[in-house]
């Protein structure tokens, strides 16, 4: 058998139409295959490589680390000067609360920390959510996911989930003295790119005031850089109480962070103590190549120019069959007339070597989120194939 074959043999499957492309390398903006083929990546392992693929940077910050240590002991045990000063590098870049981080594994443990965190704060029952939203496959992220299709199988769920409308006044009626946190996203990603009202997003966070609720703010998927500010909170003009990261947190390996103040935090520290546990989360190679990658998008300067990169994609996408594009930055929607027409595009995009894919919730939406590093003449590029895959329709 060749590795595809033991590939769909011997690794579970949760799809039945896997992509199964064998890459052997990344670097960049791009990926090979083992016939050699290239590939211009346009999701950047879904919004995980903001600062390309293999950062000569983050390579040498993990063989560095591998060779001083690697795991010690379950998180928050040992000082561990890679956790230490990547929490600390993060902290200076949050507004004065957000001053403690609890580094996990994963966007979805991220969320699940934070749900505890605002429960054992606020000693309240009720998490609110929003309709549409994607925070993780755990249960208890899975219980808060805005899509009763993909909930409805594995209930019972938590009980106490309250599902608002995103962007809808009359839903935050909602938020009441029961409520230990409300979590939304900064920017709906899975959803197809759907950006908060300013009016809204403010009207939420005044009514988590008025109620003691806390604010958690998932930029898992859209932080660090990827709308065009290294936090997308920035750009609506709010703070969170709790702020939950991932994917591009590790600059390519697994990490995330549910970061709140040192006062909150301090709620999962006694009575019972080890308020959340894990083995791994925060892994010392881990945190240096995140630190290594949220270095390079500093000194690179790569944040800057991402609304001016988006722009260049939306001069060049420009075809009768395209419907809309929703945008912030380089997290882009291409709304098609269909899943059909959209699963054709990106067929014929990716045998001609651009990677792209759709959205969980938005099937009838082509995914553009490359690394943030993709030059002009690789949009352009990237959207003269994406046109000629139209034009074939
Ligand atoms: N929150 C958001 C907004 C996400 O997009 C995702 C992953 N797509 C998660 C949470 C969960 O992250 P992970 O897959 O690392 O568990």
């Amino acid at each position: 058998m060749n590795n595809r074959q033991l590939f769909l043999q011997h690794v579970a499957q949760t799809t039945d139409a896997p992509l199964a492309l064998e890459i052997v390398k990344a670097a960049g903006m791009y990926m090979w295959d083992a016939d050699g083929k290239q590939y211009l990546d346009l999701i950047a392992g879904i919004s995980v490589c903001n600062v390309g693929h293999c950062h000569p940077s983050v390579v040498q910050a993990i063989q560095e680390q591998a060779q001083q240590y690697m795991h010690l002991l379950v998180y928050g045990e040992f000082v561990q000067s890679p956790q230490v000063s990547y929490a600390k590098l993060l902290t200076d870049h949050l507004p004065d609360h957000l001053n403690c981080v609890y580094f996990t594994n994963s966007g979805a443990e991220a969320v699940e920390g934070a749900m505890k965190l605002a429960k054992r704060y606020t000693g309240r029952p009720e998490i609110a959510a929003f309709n549409r939203s994607y925070h993780g496959s755990t249960q208890g992220a899975l219980s808060i996911l805005g899509d009763e299709y993909f909930r409805n199988a594995y209930r019972p769920l938590l009980p106490g989930i309250q599902h608002l409308e995103y962007n809808n006044f009359e839903s935050l009626e909602l938020i009441t003295e029961n409520t230990a946190a409300v979590i939304a996203e900064s920017v709906q990603a899975e959803g197809g790119v759907i950006i908060p009202q300013r009016e809204w997003i403010h009207a939420l966070r005044n009514k988590c005031t008025a109620t003691g609720a806390l604010l958690i703010l998932d930029e898992v998927q859209c932080g660090l850089g990827r709308n065009g500010t290294l936090w997308a909170f920035q750009q609506h003009g709010i703070e969170p109480d709790v702020l939950t990261l991932g994917k591009a947190l590790g600059g390519g390996m697994p990490l995330g962070a549910f970061i709140s103040s040192k006062e909150i935090m301090w709620s999962l520290t006694n009575a019972p103590i080890l308020g959340h546990i894990t083995t791994f989360g925060g892994h010392p190679v881990n945190c240096a190549a995140g630190k290594a990658a949220f270095q390079a998008l500093l000194e690179e300067n790569l944040v800057k120019d991402v609304k001016a990169k988006g722009e260049i994609f939306l001069q060049y996408l420009k075809h009768p069959r395209i419907k809309a594009v929703r945008s912030l930055g380089l997290m882009m929607a291409v709304q098609l007339e269909s899943f059909e027409v959209n699963k054709k595009t990106i067929d014929y995009c990716i045998a001609n070597g651009v990677l792209t894919d759709w959205f969980l919730f938005a099937s009838d939406c082509m995914r553009i989120a490359p690394p943030l590093v993709i030059t002009e003449a690789q949009i352009i590029e990237a959207c003269k194939v994406i046109c000629e895959a139209l034009d074939q329709l």
